[in-house]
């Protein structure tokens, strides 16, 4: 059985905790996009440099850029069984993308997780991740930018999986555990 899955939902949802706990229950790789910048970034590479123009200011980098560098990751050897990716697709271009990357590997998702929180619990836990992580994108200013990307543009694409039957929804308001407890139940069931 292959295991390839989207990890959904607003910054601060417990997204990268729980794609990174679902990839070694599952035994595939957790590709995040926006660790994939981070560490671009870090490493002062020519995507690095790019990509901090945008992640600064909490706006997204250009599509262009985001979908050749999935491409790239997913072609890569340890994807065979499948995958978790998370931050990617964001918006509606990302998703056509997506399917033609996935179309030219022969795959199909099996299923997209969308963890929910309402935005009052994500803010306060994303001003704590700010202060633990310092994350340079997690000022008051670029949170709720992102948060409201994430609202205007991402949030449609919910609906979008759900019309082709690959959604499966969680609450992701509680202990870590209990949150990947949840997952597993859910996937289960479907
Ligand atoms: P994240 O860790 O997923 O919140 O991503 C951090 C930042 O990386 C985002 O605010 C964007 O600037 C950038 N980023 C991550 N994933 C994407 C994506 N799929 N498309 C465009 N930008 C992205």
């Amino acid at each position: 059985m292959t295991h390839r899955f989207l990890i959904m939902g607003p910054q601060g949802a417990g997204k990268g905790t729980q794609a990174a706990l679902l990839a070694q229950r599952a035994e595939v790789p957790a590709i995040s996009t926006g660790d994939i910048f981070r560490a671009n970034i870090k490493g002062e590479t020519e995507l690095g440099k790019l990509a901090q123009s945008f992640t600064s200011r909490g706006e997204l980098v250009p599509d262009s850029v985001t979908n050749d560098m999935v491409r790239d990751r997913l072609g890569q050897q340890d994807t065979a069984e499948g995958f978790i990716l998370d931050g990617y697709p964001r918006n509606a271009a990302q998703v056509e993308a997506l399917d033609g990357i996935l179309a030219d590997l022969g795959w199909s998702l099996d299923a997209v997780i969308v963890l929910t929180a309402d935005r009052d619990e994500l803010l306060g836990r994303l001003s704590r991740r700010a202060e633990l992580e310092g994350r340079e994108d997690d000022t008051a200013e670029t949170i709720a930018r992102r948060l409201d990307i994430y609202e205007q543009e991402t949030a449609p694409l919910i609906d979008a999986y759900r019309a082709r039957g690959l959604l499966v929804e969680v609450d992701g308001i509680g202990e870590i555990d209990a949150v990947a407890e949840r997952i597993d139940v859910a996937l289960a069931a479907r």
